[in-house]
């Protein structure tokens, strides 16, 4: 199965797609991991996307297609793959209907409100990594790690006028794929529920796979 994830930073698609690649036993493509491990091989793809990142630009869509192609060929995406932040435009939509067969597109739908909650209210520790929420998930002692007692910390991406501009962004992009996809009959909805184990048995039924 040729599976497209759809959702907005903090929607929770790394969970679901983690739960899917075991079901499956097919790979998760994510763009960003990709980039990232073109940059750290040195390639002269990767050399390229460095010095684009450096400059605070976009990887242009041909650059990126380019790693996704190069990764589609590995022999363990033969029986199928998932994209993960991918594609991104509608013309990389085109470009990838072109080197494979997309199956399913889920849109994992949470509220702007419940992921700026869940992203702004998130505290890291800089030192074991545990990671608490100030509301649903507390430290017993405010700002305090439970597990090594270091000062928690708020990532960068978490501050909410971050997340903020991250869902706009979002929104804007993702909206014509959405539709693309709908037009193809390939699109299915799920929404996000407060409890995992809830959204996990929508995946389930929507991908008609056991989870
Ligand atoms: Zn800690």
């Amino acid at each position: 199965m040729n599976l497209v994830l759809l959702g907005a930073p903090g929607a929770g698609k790394g969970t679901q797609a983690e739960k899917i690649r075991k079901a499956l036993d097919i790979p998760v493509l994510s763009t960003g991991n990709l980039l990232r491990q073109a940059i750290a091989a040195g390639t002269e793809l990767g050399k390229k996307v460095e010095s684009i990142i450096d400059g605070g630009n976009l990887v242009p869509d041909e650059l990126v297609f380019g790693l996704v192609a190069e990764r589609l060929r590995e022999p363990d995406c033969a029986r199928g793959v998932i994209f993960d932040g991918f594609p991104r435009t509608i013309h990389q939509a085109e470009a990838l209907d072109k080197a494979l067969a997309v199956d399913v597109v889920l849109d994992l739908e949470v509220p702007d409100d419940v992921i700026l909650h869940r992203m702004s209210g998130r505290r890291i520790c800089p030192n074991c990594q545990a990671s608490y929420h100030v509301v649903d998930n507390p430290p017993r002692v405010e700002g305090v790690c439970d597990k090594c007692g270091a000062a928690l910390t708020i990532r960068h991406d978490d501050q909410p006028e971050t997340v903020k501009a991250r869902l706009e962004v979002y929104h804007k992009q993702t909206e014509p794929i959405k539709e693309y996809y709908r037009a193809q009959g390939k699109l299915r909805t799920v929404q996000g529920q407060p409890r995992l184990s809830d959204t996990v048995r929508l995946v389930s039924e929507a991908l008609g796979v056991a989870l």
